[in-house]
């Protein structure tokens, strides 16, 4: 493997893990999360990536790794496959569809947090 991407030293700490002090200060890995489900429902399962870091022992530059990626791309996969299936019921009457991609969108956003289609009564 090459050495650090910042200064090129050879010097380097693998598998260093990140450690959150969570509620009661519960030592737990700093991880991503992945939300598998639609966006509108109070349940919302997730995947959860813990970080790695390799920290260079010269300059101290840390580069972060998920240990699952795969697993973050399937939950990415299968969200998108429930989304597209079963599209969520209408949160308030204030929340706008998508006309392109269906999403229902925040009252405040002009355009939609998906396609970017901008949103059909906002004057543009
Ligand atoms: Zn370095
Ligand atoms: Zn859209």
């Amino acid at each position: 493997m090459a050495g650090c991407s910042k200064c090129g030293s050879n010097v380097l700490i693998h598998h260093a893990r990140i450690i959150d002090h969570g509620a009661h200060n519960w030592e737990q890995d700093l991880s991503v999360k992945v939300y598998t489900a639609p966006f509108g429902l109070l349940f919302r399962g997730g995947v959860s990536g813990p970080l790695e870091a390799t920290v260079c022992g010269a300059c101290g530059f840390t580069e972060l790794y998920v240990l699952n990626p795969r697993e973050l791309v399937k939950a990415v996969e299968e969200s998108e496959k429930v989304r597209r299936e079963q599209p969520p019921r209408e949160p308030g009457p204030w929340y706008w569809r998508c006309s392109n991609c269906h999403r229902m969108n925040a009252p405040s956003s002009k355009s939609c947090m998906d396609c970017s289609t901008s949103r059909p009564d906002s004057g543009s």
